[in-house]
């Protein structure tokens, strides 16, 4: 490629609104533009990248028997009412009309077509093991859409799924996956971690999380330095074998309503079940006078298990309910919690994670995670603009040094980007579509499936929060949109430079290289710079002097210094 036929966009400043680095450098690279809340452009520098993700997804994909497909973004609503997703599901789901009034959804993920497709399909046991996948744009109107690709509402996810006549059968299947993500994690140069991750309804131990380590992660990882154990957050409190951690709270003293003091009986009250992933919701309880006017609020901590978005829909139906929950206001929260307005507000009800004990029902005693937030924030100058990880730091003072469950060693904490996600879903699609096999004893036996999901746009981002320095983005060579650089040097004034530039363009393209020649008559200076900023990692300078001499200055993104190599060798060192 030559750099004037290209569309290059670099921006000395990036947009206000870009909070973490990745964001920042992704925007002033020209990798890509927004358009609206969570929605960009991939622009031609942007693109190269994602399909180098991309390719390195199929190659491994293929090597594990997993067979590529295409569905629809746009999907019928009655795939999505037979599993009950349709409804269940919440406002993250875009549904959408057409002309004849008939509902229709953007794919968040594609569980429902790819059954559908099975059980049309795949008749006999014979046609098992299957896995499909698919690499295609996804939406999910995210409450929080942010940090560019990372949070985005459109993205661009490979997810595949596996089909499978027996449990055993459907392990190997995850197992496979489970070796693939990590060739390509490890191939694309991160540093990651599989955390297991909850498994809800469907139980059992087969659920990963592939984290990218990175402090600007929105997950936290609880591991041991000394032995194999990672899990996520979530999981690691779920199942933390003591009671909560911390003194009773004073800060936040709970009175519980008369009759309805346990997390059960509120649960029960808004109608959630009790048996999915601890999740916390603020709400709030009015007392009223006979005339109905509010004389007091309490603020409650409420654990709830289950499908955070379900809850968030079934606690807002009781509101208003006569002495019963609503959710907290933005401001109680804040004052509940002793923080400057709008600090917790905006975080909402999910931003309060409170560490507790599954076996705990007794709404009081899960006021110590309360407690410890108001210990590390009252007073404390928090600005409005902190993000949302800073609570996860809390979490960590409570569980950091905790013995592992594995007795292996003690416990840490680190912060991550969720990756990838490969999960065992059993039967739960495929008895909800009644999609059946024939066994080997000639009965239908409904398929035993899993999932598993990669965040091919977010990799961009996570690959730039680990690699970057002060100048921009240092990809990793599997990822970097152009591997070598050439920057003539007066290319319009010397003909040996023009010459040498363009044969060792046509060589390095030759020898299969992606390479990209700088041709558009920049100053060394902002040649540089550009190039730099997008993160080639590799740079050779041509320049009058030099080739006078047989030689090219050849620089890494990550080197300090260039070395000069002999014009005859260059070839040899660059591939
Ligand atoms: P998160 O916890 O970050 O919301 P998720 O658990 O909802 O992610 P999955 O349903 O497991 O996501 O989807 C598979 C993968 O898709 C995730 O591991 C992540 O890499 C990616 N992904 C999910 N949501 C987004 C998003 N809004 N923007 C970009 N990538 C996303
Ligand atoms: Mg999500
Ligand atoms: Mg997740
Ligand atoms: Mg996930």
């Amino acid at each position: 490629m030559k750099a004037s036929q290209f569309l290059i966009s670099t921006l000395k400043e990036a947009p206000a609104d870009a909070e973490i680095v990745s964001h920042k450098l992704m925007m002033r690279a020209g990798l890509i533009k927004r358009l609206g809340a969570g929605i960009y452009n991939y622009m031609p520098m942007g693109l190269r990248v994602i399909r180098k993700v991309e390719a390195i997804i199929r190659e491994e994909m293929g090597r594990a028997g997993s067979i590529e497909m295409l569905m629809p973004v746009v999907q019928p609503a009655e795939l999505w009412q037979e599993t009950g997703r349709f409804d269940k599901m919440g406002p993250e789901l875009l549904r959408v009309k057409d002309r004849h009034g008939r509902d229709f959804i953007i794919q968040p993920t594609s569980e429902e077509v790819i059954t559908d497709v099975a059980r049309q399909e795949l008749r006999s046991y014979k046609q098992l093991p299957k896995n499909l996948y698919h690499i295609q744009t996804k939406f999910r109107d995210e409450r929080r859409p942010r940090f560019g690709l990372m949070r985005g509402r459109e993205f661009t996810m490979k997810d595949a799924y596996s089909f499978d006549r027996d449990v055993e059968s459907a392990g190997k299947s995850y197992d496979a996956m489970f070796g693939a993500y990590c060739k390509i994690f490890d191939r694309l140069g991160l540093e990651y971690r599989a955390v297991a991750a909850d498994t809800g309804a469907i139980g059992g131990d087969r659920s990963h999380e592939f984290q990218v380590i990175a402090e600007t992660g929105e997950d936290a990882i609880v591991y041991c330095p000394t032995s194999s154990y990672a899990a996520n957050i979530e999981l690691a409190e779920a199942l933390a074998p003591s009671a909560p951690r911390g003194a009773a709270s004073q800060a936040l003293t709970l009175t519980p309503t008369p009759g309805k003091s346990t997390c059960a009986d509120v649960a029960d009250l808004l109608g959630l079940p009790l048996t999915q992933t601890v999740k916390s919701l603020v709400l709030a309880t009015d007392t009223l006078d006979d005339k109905g006017v509010v004389t007091g609020t309490q603020i409650w901590l409420l654990l709830v298990r289950g499908d955070h978005e379900l809850n968030e829909v079934k606690a807002g139906k009781v509101k208003g309910l006569k002495g019963g929950f609503r959710f907290a206001t933005a401001g109680e929260i804040d004052g509940a919690f002793g923080c400057k307005p709008g600090y917790l507000g905006p975080i909402g009800i999910k931003g309060v994670k409170i560490v507790a004990d599954r076996t705990v029902a007794a709404m009081s005693d899960f006021v110590c995670g309360a407690n410890q937030l108001d210990h590390h924030y009252t007073g404390a100058n928090w600005g409005r603009d902190l993000p949302e990880p800073d609570l996860v730091a809390d979490i960590r003072n409570v569980v950091a040094g905790e013995p592992s469950p594995d007795g292996q060693g003690v416990l840490a904490i680190q912060r991550g980007i969720e990756v990838g996600h490969v999960f065992y879903l059993g039967k739960k699609y495929s008895e909800a579509m009644n999609a059946t096999f024939l066994a080997e004893d000639g009965k239908p036996r409904h398929f035993e499936m899993g999932c598993y999901g990669i965040g091919v746009t977010r990799l961009l981002g996570a690959a730039i929060e680990q690699g970057h320095d002060e100048r921009g983005i240092i990809w990793p060579v599997s990822m970097a949109p152009f591997e070598v650089v050439i920057c003539p040097i007066g290319m319009d004034r010397s003909e040996l430079v023009r010459e040498q530039a363009l044969k060792l363009y046509e060589e390095l393209k030759a020898a299969g290289v992606d390479v990209l020649l700088d041709d558009r008559g920049e100053r060394p200076g902002a040649m540089f710079a550009d190039w730099e900023l997008v993160g080639v990692p590799l740079r050779v300078v041509l320049g009058d002097r030099g080739l006078k001499e047989g030689l090219a200055e050849v620089q890494g993104r990550r080197d300090a210094q260039a070395s000069n190599v002999a014009l005859a060798e260059l070839l040899a060192q660059v591939q």
